[in-house]
């Protein structure tokens, strides 16, 4: 059998992000409700934040003009949440953390600077420069201009900010509803008897997971058999009851391996093998145009291709922009000669330097609880020790 060349992940991530159609709908909702969503709609401050210059300090409020060294009476007392009058000339203006400055006042004497005489004026100790510990209008967010942008994320803090600029709902793009179908004679729910042969299904929690993690609605269907009826019959039902669809398993060459073949005879492959370790035998599909990405069953592949390459291609149709997962150099603590696949070695970190852990099977979920991360290990090159490489924090690869 003649297979085709392995294709580097970068290209294939790319090739998949040009042709991906955007899949989703539009809704409005409450912001309580809009963590984790993907905005449908550009954000444009609605007004300055803050709205008007306050004190990032409790203290007295003062016309930076008015210090000569002299004593400034107290004219007004302003606590956070109330209006100010405008600053008598030649006063100060006992002021708390976060009010607004009164008309006429544009610096803070921090109250630890400035000294109470027995008549209840105030003599500055240290000299501020004007304009310090004021918190001037628009100095977090600009009226009018663009806070957020369509595709990106609602992050907590920028549920926040969009709570700041006093917005109470956000248009935002329904979730996208992906089957995970599962296949092999092996596997087994957990809850069942383990008879000779059998193992516990274990990729479909983790991926279920992952996909719910990252704002998905996972769609649970039955795992298939190794047969090509079965998995024919599993993709017809999967693709007409979901937005898109990840199997696990049975897309490498062998003859129990039927996923390739049934996604063949009923639709359109567009990629098929990529040249990384682990995760060679991943595949993207089309069946009457609900896409289908394919992930190699090994656990650890598993989670590595789903991490680099099906998410990002499901976020996409989700209508979310691309985000480069986030790549750190550091330096490797080993050597090894050049290979010719793109490795993505399970690594801890010590003292800055990589060592990689003992176990590098695909098959061995249990050391991505070690793990600090995977170390980006390029294709056809001799990896040096103290040479740096593009470290992967498990913790952004799980969880962004
Ligand atoms: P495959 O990609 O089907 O050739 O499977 C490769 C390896 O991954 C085999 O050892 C399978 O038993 C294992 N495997 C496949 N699917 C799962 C799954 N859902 N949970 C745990 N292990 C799996
Ligand atoms: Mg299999």
């Amino acid at each position: 059998m003649s297979l085709p060349p392995l294709m580097p992940l970068e290209e294939a991530r790319d090739a998949l992000l040009v042709e991906l159609p955007r899949l989703c709908d539009v809704e409005s909702l409450p912001l309580d409700q809009c963590a984790g969503r993907i905005l449908a709609e550009d954000i444009v401050a609605p007004i300055n934040v803050p709205v008007a210059p306050n004190s990032s300090m409790d203290g007295y409020a003062v016309a930076f003009a008015d210090l000569t060294g002299a004593e400034l009476p107290v004219s007004q007392r302003i606590p956070a949440g109330h209006a100010a009058q405008p600053l008598e000339q030649g006063s100060a203006a006992r002021i708390f953390t976060g009010a607004e400055l009164p008309p006429g006042a544009d610096t803070i004497v921090i109250q630890e600077d400035a000294e109470v005489t027995p008549s209840g004026a105030i003599r500055v100790l240290e000299m501020p420069t004007q304009g310090q510990w004021v918190r001037p209008a628009g100095m977090d967010l600009k009226q009018g201009e663009t806070i957020l942008t369509t595709g990106s994320r609602l992050t907590p803090p920028a549920v926040g900010v969009c709570a700041s600029m006093g917005l109470t709902h956000a248009k935002v793009y329904k979730p996208l509803r992906v089957a995970v179908i599962a296949t092999g004679d092996e596997l087994v729910e957990p809850g069942q008897p383990l008879a000779p042969g059998k193992i516990y299904n274990s990729n479909v929690q983790m991926i279920g997971t992952l996909l719910e993690q990252a704002g998905f609605e996972w769609l649970r269907v039955p795992r298939v058999e190794d047969d090509s009826r079965a998995t024919v019959e599993a993709l017809r039902h999967a693709t007409a009851l979901a937005d898109a669809v990840l199997t696990i398993g049975g897309v490498s060459v062998g003859e129990e391996d039927h996923v390739k073949a049934a996604i063949e005879s009923l639709g359109t492959l567009s990629l098929w093998r990529i040249r990384m370790k682990p995760g060679k035998p991943f595949a993207a599909a089309e069946i009457d145009g609900t896409p289908i990405f394919s992930l190699p069953g090994n656990p650890m592949s598993s989670l590595v291709t789903f991490s680099l390459l099906a998410r990002p291609c499901l976020r996409h149709l989700q209508g979310e922009a691309y985000k480069a997962p986030v790549k750190i150099p550091v330096k490797a603590g080993f050597s090894r000669a050049a290979e010719k696949r793109d490795e993505y070695v399970r690594v801890a970190l010590e003292d800055g330097v990589a060592t990689v852990l003992k176990s590098q099977n695909s098959g061995v979920l249990s050391s991505a609880l070690t793990a600090d991360g995977l170390l980006h290990l390029p294709a056809f090159e001799e990896i040096k020790a103290g040479e740096s490489y593009g470290f992967m924090p498990l913790s952004t690869l799980l969880y962004t």
